[in-house]
């Protein structure tokens, strides 16, 4: 399987990273090493001094598709998950100042924390979707999947023109305002609507 990441999906995100505004999905991979699943610790890594929590709704591919258009797309998907894209904020700026690509940053171990899925009829509109992340019992991001730049079924037709999906891939869709570092012991807890989906502790 494979993991696909969406960048700057949503414009508050984008905008207090300072980057631009994209015209069409930005999308980067982690590798399946970078999963972290079951709610275990996740342990800051020695290469980095600001390790950035992002939670990000996830879509599980539960078909083979290739050049998938977008009103066909739903059919690729029917469970909804949520999870953290961990990033070495350190590093990524450094890699973006050279124009390198971000994976130093974004794919090493554990960086792809997966929490629980919701089969999408319990959700309802998938465009409302509403998720939060807490630290520490404090809530530190809050989306919603209707500020989206890039809407599920037109990220699935984007990728699928470049990347054949299989079964068992990952999207995921990229996160709202609100992130920031991690340090030991923080713990994070992650929902969708009032369910959670994932807690865990960093060390
Ligand atoms: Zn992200």
């Amino acid at each position: 399987m494979k993991i696909i990441c969406i960048g700057r999906n949503y414009l508050k995100h984008a905008r207090e990273l300072e980057h631009d505004i994209p015209t069409e999905p930005v999308f980067f991979m982690k590798p399946d090493s970078s999963l972290l699943l079951d709610n275990r610790h996740f342990y800051i890594p020695g290469f980095s001094n600001e390790i950035h929590y992002e939670v990000e709704l996830i879509i599980k591919i539960n078909r083979l598709g290739k050049s998938i258009e977008a009103r066909y797309a739903h059919r690729y998907y029917d469970e909804i998950g949520l999870g953290v894209d961990f990033t070495a904020r350190d590093l990524q700026r450094q890699l973006i100042e050279k124009g390198l690509p971000w994976e130093k940053s974004k794919a090493f171990d554990s960086a792809a924390v997966l929490g629980g899925f919701i089969p999408k009829e319990e959700l309802g509109d998938l465009g409302q979707i509403d998720f939060s992340l807490r630290k520490n019992g404090e809530v530190v991001q809050n989306g919603n999947s209707r500020d989206m730049i890039f809407a599920v079924d037109t990220i699935i037709e984007y990728i699928s023109q470049f990347v054949t999906l299989k079964i068992g891939d990952l999207i995921y869709t990229g996160t709202p305002a609100g992130v920031g570092p991690v340090k030991i012991n923080d713990q994070l807890e992650g929902f969708i609507g009032e369910k959670k989906m994932f807690d865990f502790l960093v060390k």
